[in-house]
């Protein structure tokens, strides 16, 4: 154990008291695509007892240029990437424990996913899922660290509950469907991934071992293509945001995030966004041509992907047909419309 971990003992800001509180704690990993995937490799390395892995998905060979846990036989097998990361893990790190849950993210489990956490780190690749992670994270004054990336952009902050502002203090709604470029639409490079969840990671870890000084406490902000990157400070917590200031869960209720239904016996899922919006076709049309093909006029766009038809309409509700589950169809929806 101790040889394993020397290196990182031997770091100042860890030590060995550092490392005893790292095996000691558990972290809960929400997607486990590029970001998750890297996160989960590089915090069991380190050494964090307990690894909850939530995702939805299973692996693909387009997933393999980034999600570097992966192998070509996961894509050939099929595996969830929950199951697949979680197999991984015990071959690089046997000494600690991980639990692998193949499911979708919603009101009904994510407070049960949250039990025992420490922190929860953002791997996901959606806003309905971040702001569900806000309110439960806010709820249970659990600390998360938020991370997204696309393209060579990639953003990260870290939300510690009543003591950061949260992430609807900074962004009040999510962007409306089909209003952002999405990996599966407007691609995305590797180096993105490996700055994005080496902060996050970072971050995790001066969580765990106590050295909350150390946190950047900032919005940070990246384009390793245009050579940006900037730090906006978010402010104090506010006192009218409707999560961390009036306590307003409401996405944690079912009646208003029922937002998927399956269309009996019609081989398709609706999904509706919880705020409607008014979609440009022109604009997402042109997004998603080199991903699939895509015609679209004044009522409605058809995209088709594989064996799956994406019909979207203009207040972004869509029919997913080619599956009659709802989880294949959130993902289809989060990666060609975004979320
Ligand atoms: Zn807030």
């Amino acid at each position: 154990m101790s040889e394993r971990y020397s290196r990182q003992i031997l770091f100042k800001g860890i030590g060995r008291q550092g490392q005893d509180r790292l095996h000691a704690s558990q972290v809960l990993i929400i997607g486990c695509g590029a970001l998750g995937s890297t996160q989960a490799e590089s915090l069991a390395r380190a050494g964090v007892g307990k690894l909850r892995i939530v995702d939805r998905d299973f692996v693909e060979f387009s997933n393999l240029q980034r999600q570097t846990m992966f192998t070509e036989r996961d894509a050939e097998e099929r595996l969830p990437k929950a199951i697949a990361a979680a197999n991984h893990i015990k071959q690089l790190n046997s000494a600690i424990q991980v639990q692998a849950v193949v499911a979708d993210v919603n009101h009904s489990n994510i407070e049960m996913l949250m039990h025992e956490i420490d922190v929860v780190v953002d791997g996901t690749d959606n806003f309905s899922t971040r702001y569900l992670i806000n309110d439960a994270c806010v709820k249970h004054q659990v600390t998360w660290v938020y991370g997204a990336a696309v393209g060579s952009y990639g953003v990260t902050m870290t939300i510690r509950p009543h003591q950061t502002a949260c992430l609807r203090c900074i962004f009040e709604e999510a962007p409306p469907a089909a209003s952002a470029p999405t990996c599966d639409t407007a691609g995305i490079i590797m180096p993105i991934i490996n700055v994005v969840a080496a902060f996050q990671v970072s971050e995790v870890l001066k969580v765990l071992t106590g050295n909350v000084a150390n946190l950047h406490g900032s919005l940070m902000q990246f384009d390793v293509w245009q050579n940006e990157w900037r730090k906006i400070n978010p402010g104090a917590p506010r006192s009218d945001c409707q999560t961390c200031g009036l306590g307003n869960f409401d996405l944690l209720a079912s009646e208003s995030n029922e937002v998927a239904a399956v269309l009996c016996g019609r081989d398709a899922v609706q999904i509706s966004p919880p705020t409607p919006t008014s979609i440009n076709f022109s604009a997402l049309a042109a997004r998603l041509e080199r991903s699939g093909e895509v015609k679209f006029n004044e009522y409605l766009l058809r995209f088709r992907t594989g064996e799956f038809e994406l019909t979207v309409f203009q207040d972004a509700r869509s029919i997913i047909r080619g599956t009659n589950e709802i989880t294949t169809a959130r993902s289809l929806y989060a990666k060609y419309i975004g979320t």
